[in-house]
């Protein structure tokens, strides 16, 4: 007998008919002896409406409230499903979050899990009943309620297939699995069999709307396969787990992040404390950034530049304005039509020239790329809004991801869920979080490493113009030379500058070739041959705001200064000189102790 939890969202939920169906997908399961709990979402779009209702009232509504009027959606649907299963003659019992005691922080609108109880729901299951919980909502120590964020209910299915140690999480949906990006954005997307966490995660939580980011963050860390299918439908759908469709595709997907803002705090003093008060103050508000860039400083000032989510840009301008005075800036700038288009692969830390035909593929269009930010997995670049669908499209079309990729004869005889060992060793590795972690969306961290072996060069002050940035890395990619990390930004007199680093034996041949471009477009050059990347690995590293703060403070104290950032959902990466990285990796390893496996 397995025990299945099944998710149902908003438009599988959306009438009467669609929850008696939901009801017989669950009677089926049981039909063929398994246990089953259904997380069902409010009905098709009544968060949205009772958003409006707020609104209509208030423009700022009070957070604890509004979590308290939008619980009340699923609340609805928990009923009317144990309704349609008792008519369908199946024993069924609702819960809301409090009834099943998912505790979760304070954070209202945001709230993360600490701890689910699962007596109650497992007296329920042995009492042959099927068990119905509302999804997205939760509980704090003073019995307020709380919700997860929007799409919040693929969290609570994924937390409590993780609790109860389910077999498997069925999500299901209104498309036919995970798709290569947005089925309704681009017509040509594929459906993939199956994706990695890693990979599900970073398209996630760059703006593929299938899941919520932080259900793939309870997947990898749990273990919990999660099966993404039509609820209309019998298609296979995409399996998430431990392994990739393709390990050799450097790129499994492109995502759209349609709604974000760019800050720029401009002139701000060149000193560590300056630019630090600005994370610290984000970190604080529990406003995510992301794609941070730091121009190279001129007269002693420099630019902070990076993006955030254009729901939290209100919050966003009070924390500029209060810190823009403190630290003694010179301005600041924050732009809300832009867009963020990712690419995502496993692939691409074994290959070269992903980025360079990424740019090259946006320059080809004449698309404007404002900001660029790669990591390890991914690399996102930051558009005009109103260009942002022809760069999804223009992305998709790029590295073919419409065909199929051609998977080696190993990878094509795995079994569907993955590599038996990949399996094996996130059931090892859950057991032993779950021992220590104290709340189940706790940071994990699972290791700070040091790469000596770096060199970083920045162009300063390049036109910003379309195609510039492919142009440049054609010029680098002349000499083979493999690039790690690039950061670009656009800072004061709408100057450009683009950071990157290579490997230490390639920088004789950077230092030509970077010479050559500023002769060829009168930028300057600035190089620190001898530097060294700290990594801090783990999961939950970007949900959890303060992280990179916490790195830029913890280096700072020592006295380390932090040159360039790159952020995954699985690593986050800082360059500093050569000189103190192993003092770096220590003092790092040291604060994030406490969250260390
Ligand atoms: P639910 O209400 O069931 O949670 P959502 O609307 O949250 O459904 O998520 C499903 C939608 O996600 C699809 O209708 C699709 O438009 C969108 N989507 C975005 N990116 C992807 C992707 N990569 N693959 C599949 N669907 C995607
Ligand atoms: N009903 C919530 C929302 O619309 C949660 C969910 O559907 O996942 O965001
Ligand atoms: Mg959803």
């Amino acid at each position: 007998m397995a025990l299945i939890v099944q998710k149902f969202g908003g438009t599988s939920v959306a009438d009467t008919t669609k929850i008696l169906s939901a009801a017989r997908k669950a009677i089926r399961e049981t039909r063929a002896g398994n246990q089953v709990v259904m997380v069902v979402s409010a009905m098709g779009k009544q968060t949205d409406r009772l958003v409006e209702l707020a609104n209509e009232i208030s423009d700022r509504p009070d957070a604890r409230e509004m979590d308290m009027l939008l619980s009340t959606g699923e609340q609805v649907t928990i009923a009317l499903m144990a309704i349609a299963l008792e008519s369908l003659g199946h024993k069924a019992v609702s819960f809301t979050g409090a009834q099943i005691g998912i505790r979760t922080d304070a954070t209202y609108s945001k709230a993360r899990i600490r701890s689910i109880s699962t007596d109650r729901m497992k007296k329920a299951l042995d009492d042959g009943k099927i068990v119905i919980a509302a999804g997205f909502q939760g509980i704090d120590d003073d019995f307020n309620i709380t919700t997860l964020g929007r799409g919040g209910s693929d969290t609570t299915a994924v937390a409590l297939a993780a609790a109860l140690n389910a077999d498997y999480c069925d999500i299901y949906t209104d498309v036919d699995g995970v798709y290569t990006t947005d089925p309704r954005v681009v017509p040509d997307a594929r459906r993939v069999d199956r994706i990695s966490y890693d990979e599900m995660l970073e398209l996630a939580s760059l703006g593929a709307g299938v899941m919520h980011s932080r259900s793939i963050e309870f997947a990898k860390k749990f273990g919990v396969l999660v099966h993404v299918r039509s609820s209309f439908s019998d298609a296979p759908g995409t399996v998430i787990g431990p392994k990739a469709e393709c390990e050799d595709a450097p790129v499994c997907g492109v995502a759209l992040a349609k709604n974000e803002t760019r800050v720029a705090v401009l002139g701000v003093p060149d000193e560590p404390g300056a630019a630090m008060k600005i994370f610290s103050k984000f970190a604080d508000a529990k406003i995510p950034t992301d794609m941070i860039a730091q121009n190279s400083s001129s007269k002693g000032k420099t630019d902070v530049s990076f993006t955030i989510q254009s729901e939290d840009a209100a919050k966003a301008r009070e924390v500029v304005v209060d810190v823009f005075n403190e630290i003694n800036a010179a301005g600041f700038e924050i732009d809300e039509n832009v867009a963020k288009v990712s690419i995502v692969g496993l692939g691409m830390t074994r290959r070269p020239g992903v980025a360079q035909k990424m740019f090259h593929a946006l320059a080809e269009r004449n698309i404007n790329i404002e900001m660029i930010a790669t990591s390890d997995i991914k690399v996102s670049a930051l558009v005009n809004r109103d260009e942002a669908v022809d760069a999804l499209r223009a992305l998709h079309a790029a590295f073919e991801l419409d065909k199929a990729p051609v998977v080696s004869d190993a990878a094509a005889n795995a079994d569907e869920t993955g590599s038996a060992s990949g399996e094996e060793f996130a059931k090892l590795a859950s057991a032993q979080w779950i021992s220590r972690l104290t709340g189940m969306e706790d940071l994990l961290v699972e290791g700070v490493d040091l790469d000596e072996n770096q060199a970083r060069f920045t162009l300063c002050d390049l036109p910003d113009r379309p195609g510039l940035v492919a142009e440049v890395f054609d010029r680098v990619a002349e000499g083979r030379v493999v690039v790690d990390m690039i950061v670009q930004s656009v800072g004061r007199d709408n100057l450009a500058n683009v950071t990157f680093t290579v490997a230490r034996e390639e920088a004789e041949a950077v230092a030509k070739i970077t010479e050559e471009l500023a002769g060829v477009y009168g930028c300057r050059v600035e190089s620190h041959v001898a530097a060294a990347k700290l990594t801090v690995r783990g999961t939950g590293l970007r949900s959890h705001t303060g992280l990179a703060y916490r790195m830029f403070k913890t280096l700072a104290d020592d006295g380390v200064n932090v040159d360039v950032i790159s952020m995954s959902e699985r690593s986050v990466g800082v360059v500093v000189d050569a000189a103190v990285g192993q003092r770096g990796r220590d003092e790092l390893a040291k604060e994030f102790a406490e969250e260390t496996l």
